[in-house]
Formats: structure tokens, C-alpha cells, sequence
């Protein structure tokens, strides 16, 4: 997909785009930053850039594809080369990934970089995208050493991953370092609602747990998301202006209410951690942050509303109270007390 087209990351694919565009982008490249974010897409989209034969992006993608535009060029995403890059037949552009076992095997480097001493075929650049390269043992990350460090004309190394630190130094020392970071929710949301077909309400709620990550919310259902935070904001808001001790075990009784997957620790930890994601918001809003960080951007009546109960002080005390029962929770408290004592403390 043409860089355009991506959610997120735009600084970085912007400077990714022209320093390809110069031709001043190294050849050997870590795309490093949590799991789910878009660095293997980022990858595949610079492979695409690189051996894009069609004309101006801007007239072949459809407006409504766009993510952002920041002027300068990108891939068409629809020419030959385009479309077979993304459909893994490019004969350019290998992608080495972890099979069944968890590894990727060194006879899989080996192949790659004996391929890569060849011009490429049909493309103007040969691109080796290696994902979840923390998977290399050390004897296969000591087999693309020397093609990292001089890599053949026209081709260009990336090692996608999670975990750089499980590198070899030697190994990192000879690429540069992109850093991707965690996605905003909103960013979440767009890609689930327009990638995966999320309904809005579902995409929003997975977006608020996802903690930046699109494989995160993908890998939870979306069910479990809205159903634990009507939980949280029903907590909230039949504490938030009484103190009526009957109030606050119905609100604690709602927060431990029939698990629909999973055992009730697992749901009462995800109905925690969309207790803290609301707090954070009100908190957020307290100090009048962008509405695009607010993770619960599509709840702001609610959080409207409990910002009239919910001063600073109160905010960060239900907050750390919050953080307190998800840690006793880990340590096998039993949901119901936790679920009690946390009503009387928010
Ligand atoms: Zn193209």
C-alpha cells in the first residue's frame, strides 16, 4: 500500500519516502517499535515505493484511502510491481518470516543473500524484509552479517522487529534504527473501522484497550472490549455523585458481572484496565490535552459528566486505587473482594 494510505507513523514514513527518494536511505534498516503497530506494512510499502513503475499516486488512490499527504512521492499501489509486492510474488522482494517452528531458519538467510548478490530481476531494487527478525538465532543473524555491512548494489536489508535488543550488537550496529511508536486510539480505531470492518462503537472500544497496537485489539474480541467498559463506566457513574454504600456494591457487583469469555479474573482485569483507561481520559482532560489522545474520545458525554464528580485529586486517587486492585488481582486475590473494596476507594 502506498505510504499514504497508512495509519500513523506519518513523520516517520515521510522522511522514510524522501530519504528514499534521494537515494540517501541506508541499505541495512531496523523498523523497530511494538507489536501491531504497521512496521512490516511500512516495510512492504517502502518495497512498493522503490520499484513503483505507475504515475502520481495522488490521481490512482482514492481520496477517501487517504490518510495523510504531505506532498512529495509515493507508490501508486496499483501498478504490476505494486500489486505484486503486496501479493508476496514479487521476485524482488523476499520476506523472510518465522515458520512453524518460531525461528527463522538459516538456510532461509542464506538463500535470501545469495539472492540478493544478483541485480534485480524485474524491479529497480532488491528488498529483503525480514519480520520478527528477533526470531534469527545467532548463527543465522552471524550469516547476513557481512551482507549487512556491504550490502549488494541495489538491494536494501529491514529487520522488523518487536524486540531489537535480542540483536546481536554487531548486528544493530550495522543498520539504522526507525523507531516506530504506539499508534493514538484514534489511529487504532480508523484502522479497524476502515481495515476491518469494525462498527464504530466496537472499533472504539478496542481502540481504548489496544494500548497503541492494532494486533492487540485485533487479537481481543471486540464483544469482551465493549462489554468491559460499559462495566468501567457503569462503576463510575453510580459512584460518581453518591455515597450511598448500596450504590457502590451495585457498581462492584457490575464490575465482577457474568464473565462472557474467559474465566471472572480475566474479565474483572479487563474491566480494570477500561476502568483506568477512562480515568486516564478524565485526568487528560483536566489538563485540556488534544481530544486525539483521548482514548475514549466516543464516550465524551460520559466523561463530561463524571468530570462534574471527578476533580484532580479524586481522578489520580481512583487511578492508583485502580492500579492497586489490578496488581492484587495478579497476585490471586479473589475477584469479588477486589471488586468491593475498589467500589469504596473510586
Ligand atoms: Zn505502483
Amino acid at each position: 500500500m502506498p505510504f499514504r494510505t497508512i495509519t500513523g507513523h506519518h513523520n516517520l514514513l515521510d522522511l522514510i519516502a524522501r530519504a528514499a527518494t534521494r537515494g540517501t536511505l541506508p541499505p541495512s534498516l531496523i523498523f523497530a517499535g511494538p507489536e501491531g503497530v504497521g512496521k512490516r506494512t511500512a516495510a512492504v510499502a517502502l518495497a512498493q515505493f522503490m520499484n513503483c513503475t505507475g504515475s502520481d499516486m495522488r490521481r490512482m488512490v482514492p481520496a477517501s484511502e487517504l490518510r495523510w499527504d504531505a506532498g512529495g512521492d509515493d507508490s501508486c499501489g496499483v501498478c504490476g510491481p505494486c500489486k505484486r509486492i503486496a501479493r508476496g510474488v514479487h521476485a524482488d522482494v523476499l520476506i523472510l518470516e518465522p515458520g512453524d517452528t518460531g525461528v527463522i531458519r538459516i538456510d532461509q538467510v542464506r538463500e535470501a543473500v545469495g539472492r540478493a548478490a544478483y541485480r534485480p530481476f524485474e524491479g529497480r531494487r532488491r528488498v529483503v524484509i525480514v519480520d520478527d527478525a528477533d526470531t534469527l538465532n545467532v548463527e543465522a543473524q552471524n550469516a547476513l552479517l557481512k551482507t549487512l555491512e556491504e550490502p549488494p548494489a541495489a538491494s536494501t536489508f529491514i529487520l522488523v522487529t518487536s524486540r531489537p535488543d535480542m540483536l546481536l550488537p554487531t548486528v544493530r550496529s550495522r543498520c539504522q534504527r526507525l523507531r516506530f511508536g504506539r499508534l493514538a486510539p484514534a489511529d487504532v480505531a480508523a484502522v479497524l473501522m476502515h481495515g476491518h470492518q469494525y462498527a464504530e462503537k466496537d472499533a472504539h472500544a478496542a481502540a481504548s484497550l489496544s494500548d497503541g497496537s492494532i494486533g492487540r485489539a485485533l487479537d481481543e474480541g471486540s464483544d469482551e472490549f465493549v462489554t468491559a467498559r460499559e462495566a468501567a463506566a457503569g462503576l463510575l457513574e453510580s459512584v460518581a455523585a453518591s455515597t450511598d454504600p448500596r450504590r457502590r456494591l451495585e457498581g462492584a457487583k457490575a464490575l465482577t458481572g457474568a464473565a462472557r469469555g474467559g474465566s471472572d479474573r480475566e474479565e474483572l482485569a479487563r474491566r480494570l484496565h477500561a476502568l483506568s483507561s477512562i480515568l486516564r481520559d478524565l485526568g487528560a482532560l483536566l489538563s485540556r490535552a488534544d481530544e486525539r489522545c483521548l482514548a475514549n474520545a466516543d464516550l465524551r458525554p460520559l466523561l463530561e459528566r463524571l468530570q462534574r464528580s471527578f476533580d484532580g485529586e479524586r481522578t489520580l486517587r481512583a487511578f492508583s486505587a485502580v492500579d492497586r486492585a489490578l496488581s492484587a488481582l495478579d497476585r490471586n486475590a479473589s475477584p469479588k473482594i477486589v471488586a468491593d473494596w475498589l467500589a469504596f476507594q473510586i
